[in-house]
């Protein structure tokens, strides 16, 4: 639907946001810890932050100019979206049956913006009237809609230490972390110092 061009991630985030292998995983990432939230747990605050991050994934290569209309609760309405998507990858990734009213939620902000003629679908891409208001956390949720169906439900996985979504593309499907640059070694150093198999990550100080 989207094409997915390599991370080129925009200020405030970095490459290390993207690791999801997915937009709508990288969506449900965008809290700085999945399983232990800290104090300033959010990454989505505002609609900038909103319109950085849809660059970084490709959804457009320029921002819209938005409206007050547009971007008033914007940044709400996609956190809204996300926790919807982060239920329902989160039950995928089990293995278990997606929760009802995510996936409801998910597919009537999909199709009120189908209707409202802000998203159009084509079997390849979705393409939105961004500056639309609604449009982008509709767009957001057709995306997650279509990724429930498409994606290989037995790859995607859930960071052992922070909680974050990916989908596992190696050749052996054995990936355990978000990242081994932050996580992995974060659990290797754990591991080392306590001379165990820790049983649960401790908070995060950090990514
Ligand atoms: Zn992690």
């Amino acid at each position: 639907m989207v094409t997915q061009p390599e991370p080129r991630a925009r200020a405030p985030w970095q490459d290390a946001h993207f690791i999801g292998g997915h937009p709508v995983l990288d969506l449900t990432n965008t809290v700085f810890n999945r399983a232990h939230p800290a104090p300033d747990n959010e990454l989505l605050k505002s609609p900038s932050d909103v319109l950085t991050w849809c660059a970084s994934v490709g959804l457009f290569a320029r921002a819209p100019a938005l409206s007050d209309d547009a971007a008033d609760g914007l940044a709400a309405q996609v956190r809204s979206v996300r926790e919807q998507a982060w239920a329902v990858f989160d039950a995928v990734s089990r293995g278990e049956a997606v929760p009802g009213p995510a996936l409801g939620a998910l597919l009537e902000r999909s199709g009120a913006g189908l209707r409202a003629g802000h998203v159009q679908a084509r079997v390849d891409r979705l393409t939105a009237d961004w500056g639309a208001p609604g449009a982008i956390p509709e767009a957001l949720s057709l995306l997650a809609v279509r990724a429930l169906f498409t994606l290989p439900a037995e790859r995607v996985r859930v960071c052992g230490r922070c909680g974050w979504l990916f989908l596992d593309s190696s050749r052996g499907g054995r990936r355990r972390w978000c990242s081994m640059s932050t996580c992995g070694n974060r659990e290797k150093a754990s591991r080392h110092r306590h001379g165990t198999e820790p049983a649960s990550a401790a908070p995060a100080g950090g990514r």
